[in-house]
């Protein structure tokens, strides 16, 4: 046995003898209770620890635990969430009543980042918390889940800023048997490893598991004395090093994923890659059908059944791209094994405009279900990703959306939960996608709401004062200097948010772009307006450390001082304080940069008015009455763009944030009327519960029903599709348009004597089409032609002609009505596709012939 010592099997007095299983359940990072009973531990060590309750149960003098097992008030907190995680993890949950019987199949979802609390720290913003609060929902709602991760022994980085405002990453080195994660162990008790081939050699990786409620998630740690010193680093930083690292850290994370799923035994049937990043997920699964004796493209066709895809990047520069012989070095043992099928492989990833293998590409071509993370990215994402399907509408992409949200129990402040659970019903955080519920918010009085924001200000200023001092101390800054923190900031005082991924389409800066105009809004003694900012940027992102150096020059500007602040080391405790705490939260991306955003939401379910582009969630989210929108044109260049965006900024504020902040003395009864509609509107959509309801419904449950379909009887239907594609591409080229009637000489069905009306008016369009072995049931053909509405866009109307004569020689005539005055080629067009019902979706093969 080699099985590491860990503070899980630690012995404590009886009477609070469970505390080491709360610590190694990532539960506790969205139970209140649990988080309040490590703090009665010793507050000052929770904190300093940075709330890592593994490093509480190791680092507290053993002398503490017998003083604290007969201390009632400490016992009596303890009883309180032992019994809360008891009814949690022993529940009835949504998955359980509404999909019995798939819950022997699991779903493994594949990350590079997750984010669950600031004492895990492998996730680097947005992409990872999104993951975390996935995982967090799932748990809470009973889906069969399995998280599949790396861990990073350096995590991302730590960011200290110095006094010139420059960035700094603090490597940080962490010792794993301090955070709240366990060595994954085999039935022998025997810690888990599996082996990786990487180019010429093998890489062991050792599994550790993370438990997430009900979930566990597992990850994978090169870091070991069996490997070189340069595939130990492959786990050593998340999105740290060269294209060779990066390409090599993506195959440990989507091979070596699956082969961890395959040495835990759990009986996988979907596997959702969240971002490109794990697409190697693909070939591993493709060559053990392989090996299991399928042909290259059933194999294919069952991998990409059973994947779904969620691509974030609405920008082609953004997705990850290898030169192919780098690829083919990195994947040589499986060419030398099944390099008979090296183009297959290849082509499945192949970007042929620039020859570089790309992960979205290879991540489209092997997931059956893909989406994007709002309603305006799923658009952008199938007009980016069009010419992957032929000629059709961008519409018509095989591309949705799952607009993301945020876990509630995770992000909303414990103080509006207390004030939640008095005047909604007793269900409301279980049923938080109800949007009936979130309407009885009206009852809250104006004072309770606005007193409980004004807490959470405080509380808020509390920590800003006390960031800024370790800040200067460290600077080695004059005492007097440390000191004048204390002074800073006014809970008066309109306060605006402004914290995420420093990344440069995030425009950090952009209220920066006309000083006098600030200085007249944050210096009105009546007034005053203050900025908070807080993010990092990439160590590699010069123009993202640029911005960081700007904010900070202008918050030490004697007119901003204690006004315009910057904080260091943005990560999830402070974006706690921040989203609960701030008035307003703003966010100026380029449109359409921000894929969906999510810090806006956990803003809003705490009563924070969003200030924001109508970009990503906030396009959609947005209604008019429950904040406020930055105005821009699309389409105009990024300097006109920013210039206009800026303009709105300051005119919002100057004439409509701050005056209704400000028109009413103490309660500003109007303001806390817009916080109850941005709560009600937002807080029952943008949560994680009706995201992960909607990734069950949609794809998850669709995925598991198809390929089991598929694969039953020996890949029965499998093999069918997979050959039945093969036949359609080879013999396509056969499908060609003889004949186009379109009907000159309209006739009418309304009578000869009545005023024409054009809507009214119709004519029959006929058409002849040669299949040659195509059989013409396995093609529709479609007359399209857009039509204006009443918004004034135009819209693609589809008319599915019928075959009415089949004539010799796989000759068949199609015909349709249309309106009249429709003329073939200035306004309608033809077309044939291949059609199947066991395809996933319509446009499942890129051919389409059109006339
Ligand atoms: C929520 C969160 C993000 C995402 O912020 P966006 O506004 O969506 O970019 C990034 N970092 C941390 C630490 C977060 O908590």
């Amino acid at each position: 046995m080699t099985t590491m010592f860990s503070y899980r099997n630690m012995k404590l007095p009886q009477t609070i003898e469970r505390l080491p299983e709360l610590a190694y359940n990532m539960w506790f990072s969205w139970n209140d209770d649990a988080l309040e009973l490590f703090g009665l531990i010793n507050q000052e060590l929770w904190d300093q620890f940075l709330h890592n309750p593994v490093r509480m149960l190791a680092e507290t003098h053993p002398d503490v635990w017998e003083p604290l097992s007969k201390d009632s008030a400490f016992v009596k907190q303890y009883e309180k969430v032992i019994r809360q995680w008891d009814e949690y993890s022993s529940g009835t949950t949504w998955f359980q009543r509404t999909y019995p019987e798939f819950l022997h199949h699991q779903i493994a979802y594949f990350s590079a980042e997750f984010g669950f609390h600031e004492s895990l720290p492998i996730y680097s913003g947005g992409l990872g918390v999104l993951a975390g609060d996935h995982c967090k929902s799932a748990s809470d709602l009973g889906l069969p889940l399995i998280g599949i991760g790396l861990l990073y022994k350096k995590g991302y980085f730590n960011q200290k800023i110095n006094k010139e405002g420059q960035q700094q990453a603090e490597a940080v080195s962490y010792d794993f048997s301090r955070l709240p994660i366990l060595p994954a162990l085999d039935d022998q008790g025997q810690e888990l490893k599996v082996q990786i081939q990487l180019a010429d050699r093998t890489v062991q990786l050792k599994i550790w598991q993370v438990l997430v409620g009900r979930v566990s998630l597992y990850l994978m740690d090169a870091d070991l004395e069996e490997n070189s010193q340069w595939d130990r680093d492959l786990t050593a930083q998340l999105y740290g090093g060269n294209q060779d690292i990066r390409i090599a850290q993506e195959i440990l994370l989507g091979m070596g994923g699956v082969k961890t799923l395959r040495a835990l035994g759990v009986t996988t049937a979907v596997y959702h890659i969240n971002e490109g990043h794990a697409a190697f997920q693909a070939f591993e699964r493709i060559k053990e059908q392989l090996d299991a004796g399928l042909p290259f493209h059933v194999a294919v066709e069952v991998i990409r059944a059973s994947s779904v895809f969620t691509t974030h990047t609405p920008v082609p520069a953004g997705h990850d791209a290898f030169p192919i012989p780098m690829m083919e070095y990195y994947c040589s043992s499986l060419f030398a094994k099944w390099g008979e099928y090296k183009q297959g492989w290849t082509q499945l990833g192949l970007d042929a405009s620039k020859q570089l293998f790309n992960m979205t590409h290879l991540a489209l071509n092997t997931s059956a279900l893909r989406n994007g993370v709002s309603k305006l990215h799923g658009q952008v994402s199938r007009d980016m990703f069009r010419s992957f399907h032929g000629n059709i509408d961008a519409s018509e992409v095989p591309i949705a959306h799952i607009t993301n949200g945020v876990h509630m129990n995770t992000w909303l402040a414990p103080e509006l939960k207390k004030l939640y659970s008095r005047f909604l019903p007793g269900t409301w955080a279980t049923n938080q996608t109800n949007e009936d519920i979130w309407k009885q918010l009206e009852i809250i009085p104006a004072e309770s709401l606005w007193d409980a924001h004004i807490q959470l200000k405080e509380k808020l200023i509390r920590y800003v004062r006390s960031n800024l001092r370790e800040h200067r101390r460290r600077n080695d800054m004059p005492a007097d200097k440390v000191e004048e923190v204390r002074s800073y900031l006014s809970a008066k005082a309109l306060t605006i948010g402004f914290a995420r991924r420093f990344a440069t389409y995030k425009r950090a800066n952009l209220v920066f772009n006309d000083l006098e105009r600030l200085d007249r809004l944050v210096n009105n003694d009546d007034r005053p307006v203050q900025f908070l900012f807080a993010g990092k940027a990439h160590p590699a992102d010069i123009p993202g450390q640029q911005m960081i150096r700007e904010i900070y020059r202008v918050s030490r500007m004697d007119r901003f001082r204690g006004k315009i602040i910057l904080l260091e080391n943005y990560d999830m405790n402070m974006a706690r304080y921040l989203v609960q705490g701030v008035d307003v939260w703003l966010n100026n991306p380029r449109r359409p940069y921000e894929a969906s955003g999510t810090s806006g939401q956990k803003a809003a379910m705490n009563g924070v008015i969003n200030f924001s582009v109508l970009d990503g969630w906030w396009e959609e989210g947005y209604d008019g009455t429950n904040g406020w929108s930055i105005e821009g044109s699309n389409g105009a260049d990024n300097e006109k763009l920013a210039r206009e965006n800026t303009e709105s900024i300051y005119r919002l504020l100057e004439q409509e944030i701050v005056p209704l902040y400000y028109n009413q003395g103490k309660l500003p009864v109007q303001w806390v009327s817009r916080m109850k509609r941005s709560i009600t509107t937002l807080a029952p959509v943008y949560n994680t519960d009706r995201m992960v309801m909607d990734y069950t419904n949609e794809t998850y449950i669709p995925t598991l029903k198809r390929t089991m379909a598929l694969v039953t009887d020996q890949y029965d239907l499998a093999t069918k599709v997979a050959d039945y594609k093969n036949f359609i591409k080879a013999n396509w080229h056969f499908v060609k348009f003889l004949e186009i009637n379109d009907g000159s000489g309209s006739r009418s069905v309304s009578s000869a004597d009545a005023i024409p009306d054009i809507s009214k008016s119709t004519k029959e369009v006929t058409s002849t089409i040669k299949f040659g072995p195509i059989w013409y049931k396995d093609t529709v053909v479609e007359l399209l032609y857009y039509e204006e509405q009443p918004n004034h866009q135009w819209q693609q109307v589809i008319v599915t002609m019928n075959a009415v004569k089949e004539l010799d020689n796989r000759v068949v005539q199609y015909s349709a009505v249309v309106p009249s005055h429709l003329r073939h080629g200035s306004h309608f067009s033809l077309r044939v596709r291949p059609v199947s019902p066991n395809f996933a979706t319509a446009f499942e093969l890129p051919l389409v012939t059109t006339l």
